[in-house]
């Protein structure tokens, strides 16, 4: 496997705060990680510590399968894009593009030929000649990455690139992003808070929290099998819905009863009967105007317009479910009648929030 980075047992505290707590984590050449986690979980610190401005307390830290803990931030072949976009505001996007590679001493028609190439793939031609600070933000991203990619780095790190820009923007350059990372098979670690970022453009996501490495895995994997609550909660829009349950397992066939739904099959395993979660993406729960086998009545409390999609808030037990419907499928105030698609819902203990293995049946997410 071309390994382009590997993090091992990585650790840094500053005084009494543990900011990184031996985290391990690789990347493979052409991939696109996204590390996702909520303000102060580390990974600012994280990245630092990969570009070189920090020093580990412990663990290392390997680009293309060398040891850099000691290599000068210069030298790692490491490229960086930050929210801030470095791109000199006098300066032509031309000069942009070759500065990296005069700082580097390349000679002239190597820098010629590399910008030529990388401004011919981000589609920059048409703006070569105008200022820096003449770009919208669009060109100004692509400016901005174009002037790191032409230094060819092993590993492109990004550290919440977009978190200024208006939601409209941010929807346009994320396919932007993900298309040139493809084209020019550029491994991508890309530090978020947005899990709408992190889902749409990586091949995998590690959730971090206080300093952690929840769960490592396919983006296909945190969403449809998350190993801790955390994780569940952190990704999905509507958030998950977290509903208290109580467990039965007869014959190794594990049953759980909400507040409204009694006795529904949730899979094979041995599991300990009594009190947990059941998390529930509101895509599955199933609303109907009639009562039918398995539904349950309830009350709609509020109905949010998101367009394509209409979201209702409905009484369960001593808690509101998000349920996503049509629009113009009910109002507040109605009762609708509510099925539970028990076979996609996830188990979570309690006390640990760590998930309940079970055998089942894969179900279409
Ligand atoms: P954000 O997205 O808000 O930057 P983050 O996930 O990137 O959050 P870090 O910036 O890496 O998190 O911070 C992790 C923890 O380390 C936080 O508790 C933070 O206060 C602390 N921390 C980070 N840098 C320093 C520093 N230079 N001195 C002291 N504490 C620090």
């Amino acid at each position: 496997m071309d390994r382009k980075l590997e993090l091992r047992a990585l650790r840094k505290s500053f005084g009494d705060v543990e900011a990184v707590k031996g985290i391990d984590l690789a990347l493979n050449r052409g991939e696109f990680l996204s590390l996702l986690g909520p303000s102060g979980c580390g990974k600012s610190t994280t990245l630092s510590l990969i570009a070189g401005f920090l020093q580990p307390d412990a663990g290392e830290i390997l680009v293309d399968g060398k040891v850099v803990n000691r290599v000068s931030p210069r030298k790692r072949r490491i490229g960086l894009v930050f929210q801030d976009y470095a791109v000199f505001s006098k300066l032509s996007v031309r000069a942009n593009l070759s500065f990296g590679l005069e700082a580097q001493r390349v000679p002239r028609l190597e820098r010629d030929r590399a910008v030529a190439e990388i401004s011919e793939k981000l589609n920059l031609n048409p703006i070569l000649a105008a200022r820096g600070g003449e770009l919208n933000m669009s060109e100004m991203q692509r400016v901005a990455l174009a002037r790191v990619l032409v230094t060819k780095p092993e590993l492109l790190l990004l550290d919440e690139p977009m978190s200024n820009l208006d939601a409209a923007l941010r929807a346009k350059l994320r396919g932007e992003l993900k298309q040139i990372q493809k084209e020019l098979e550029q491994t991508v670690l890309y530090v978020t808070h947005d899990q709408v970022e992190a889902l749409s453009m990586s091949d995998r996501i590690a959730v971090m929290r206080d300093g952690e490495i929840l769960q490592d895995d396919s983006t296909e994997a945190i969403y449809r099998r998350p190993a801790e609550r955390f994780v569940a909660e952190f990704i999905g829009d509507p958030p998950i819905n977290m509903v208290t349950c109580t467990v039965t397992a007869e014959g190794g066939v594990v049953s759980v009863s909400t507040a409204l739904h009694r006795n529904l099959p949730l899979g094979q395993g041995e599991i300990a009967p009594g009190q947990y979660l059941l998390a529930v993406r509101p895509h599955h729960f199933q609303a109907s105007r009639e009562a039918a086998a398995g539904t349950v009545g309830s009350e709609i409390r509020l109905v949010e317009n998101f367009g394509a999609e209409h979201v209702l808030h409905v009484s369960y037990g001593d808690d509101l479910v998000a349920v996503v419907v049509a629009p113009g499928f009910a109002r507040e105030g109605e009762r609708i009648h509510l099925a539970l698609h028990a076979e996609q819902a996830h188990l979570f203990d309690l006390e640990s929030g760590q998930v309940i293995a079970l055998q089942r049946r894969e179900a279409a997410a």
